[in-house]
């Protein structure tokens, strides 16, 4: 691998070597490319350039001002353009896409026309252990993105213990333990956990830290939708203490997934929690986090209003407790607390389509129902919304900025089914955080989607620009690259991006995808000799 790389670095080398003051032109190397003339962010913080990035093959050869160029390469002219690493997106749930067996749905188009090259999936505790599997399904049947993943939590607890709220017992313990082990050893960056999220929320922290350790002994990192964002049971400030907890008793980096405080109770408490973690850092421990620039989150009607002690044992035992008086009671009470920390009935926007419902609030389906907003919630869960979606307006301006100025975080989309973040991330994060607020500039906005994620993901050879790294790169007008996407039309693709680069091959042209899927399954290389030969 190695030794391929180097042999052809070194054949572009010579070829572009051979580019400066020469008279005869020389032939291209096949499959040179050239983004020529544009305003270049190799992926680090620093200030940008003018000039060329050269792509033979899957890799870049050259990156630096602009030279003459050899007879038939293609040109593509940048001036005026921004070209940057392709973004990578470390939290997605692109389920749809992976799952399509069309080929224009696994170009993956909603990302591709952001500019992404890569993204994670398997994360908050969903990534199946079958890891070996799952990648090699990605390469053989094509992506249009490079696809990661993490072997998750739910999927490994559901297989020993179904959706049981009980602890473990020893062998089933081992049971899970080897799980984790199996998805680490096919490939998984680590393992991801959804604490917040039924059944994953009944396991207590030394649980956690036993199956951690799996991915601590090979090279993994523990990636956590934490078990509170909000103050819905231990608050956020205790779900951060346990996130530490887990990273130092198991060992690993540890990386919470789309950091937030939610809810009305918790606005404001962005600067403690930031203190906590870095304070956590200075004393050495790994801590990083990903974050999506939103105010508003998504997720179910049910996951953000009923209590986790009401869905013990599954949807069954939920719509039976929902038939019996005392204990509807006790769940309605909770249910209004719970939507009272999210900012009540009209921050609750429906958006599973198909339905009388579809994109409105619960406060306008509870008038049309002429019930109250509790009965409207129920009524929807027992109709079967077990994934209902829900955007969630919960989020403080001033929390998300103070989040997204620390140098440990990245960005991420979260993107899910009837959220804008989906199709308009990178773009909103770009109009509204870098040029509308100026809460980040440009460089760091870059940064801190390609070469700090790159980094702290051990990506040894992608997120920078630089030679003898992947060729991902994204290259957009800095004029025309906005989200089209919003809360109420949340499937739009994003517009402004005119060039994409994926593993070489040119994926978007003249803004428009070309038709190749050209990503590759990442695989983590655990330590050998922790793996079954
Ligand atoms: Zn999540």
């Amino acid at each position: 691998m190695s030794v391929v790389r180097s042999i052809s670095t070194a054949l572009a080398l010579l070829a572009a070597t051979s580019l400066t003051g020469c008279a005869t032109p020389r032939t291209a190397q096949p499959g040179t490319t050239i983004l020529a003339g544009g305003t270049i962010y190799d992926g680090s913080s620093e200030t940008p350039f003018v000039g060329d990035v050269v792509i033979a093959g899957d890799e870049i050869v050259y990156v630096g001002p602009g030279r003459d160029a050899p007879a038939n390469a293609r040109i593509i002219d940048a001036s005026g353009m921004v070209v940057a690493p392709g973004f990578i997106d470390p939290h997605t749930h692109a389920q749809r896409f992976l799952d399509a067996s069309d080929s224009e749905g696994r170009l993956n188009l909603p990302w591709l026309m952001q500019g992404v090259t890569t993204i994670f999936s398997g994360v908050d505790g969903s990534g199946t252990p079958e890891v070996g599997a799952f990648l090699d399904e990605v390469e053989t049947r094509g992506f249009g993105t490079n696809v990661a993943t993490y072997v998750g939590f739910g999927p490994v607890r559901r297989a020993v213990l179904g959706e049981s709220g009980r602890a473990p017992d020893e062998g089933e313990l081992r049971e899970m333990k080897s799980l984790v082990a199996k998805g680490m050893c096919e490939g998984a960056l680590g393992l991801s956990t959804g604490l917040y999220y039924v059944p994953q929320s009944f396991a207590d922290t030394d649980e956690v830290i036993a199956l951690a350790r799996e991915a601590a002994i090979r090279g993994g990192i523990y990636d956590t939708h934490q078990r509170d964002e909000a103050t819905y049971t231990i608050g956020v400030e205790q779900s951060v203490q346990e996130v530490l907890t887990i990273g130092r008793e198991a060992g690993l980096p540890v990386h919470i997934a789309h950091i937030k405080v939610l809810g009305v109770d918790a606005h404001g408490t962005s600067g403690a929690i930031i203190e906590a973690i870095n304070r956590a850092r200075g004393a050495g421990q790994d801590v990083t986090a990903d974050q999506y620039p939103w105010e508003a989150s998504g997720t179910s009607l049910q996951a953000a209003l009923l209590p986790p002690w009401s869905q013990d044992g599954g949807r069954e035992a939920l719509l039976e407790r929902l038939e019996d008086p005392a204990q509807r009671g006790r769940i309605e009470a909770e249910m209004a607390e719970n939507m009272r920390r999210r900012g009540g009935a009209h921050s609750l926007l429906l958006v599973a389509p198909g339905h009388e419902w579809t994109s409105m609030r619960l406060d306008a389906i509870a008038a049309k129902w002429n019930v109250d907003p509790i009965a409207a919630a129920i009524r929807i869960i027992q109709d079967g919304d077990r994934s209902g979606k829900l955007v969630s307006f919960n989020m403080a301006e001033s929390d998300i900025v103070a989040f997204m100025r620390q140098p440990w975080v990245v960005t991420s989309s979260d993107g899910s089914e009837g959220h804008p973040r989906m199709y308009a991330t990178f773009p909103q994060k770009y109009r509204q955080y870098v040029q509308q607020a100026a809460a980040v500039d440009l460089a760091t906005f870059i940064n801190s989607s390609t070469g700090r994620t790159a980094d702290r993901f051990g990506l040894s050879d992608r997120g920078h620009l630089r030679p003898g790294y992947k060729a991902d790169i994204v290259m957009f007008d800095p004029d025309r690259y906005r989200p089209v996407a919003t809360y109420l039309r949340p499937r739009e693709l994003s517009e402004g991006v005119l060039t994409l680069v994926v593993n070489g091959e040119v994926v978007i042209a003249d803004g428009k995808p070309t038709g190749v899927a050209a990503g590759r399954a990442l695989r983590h290389r655990p330590p050998p000799e922790t793996c079954p030969a």
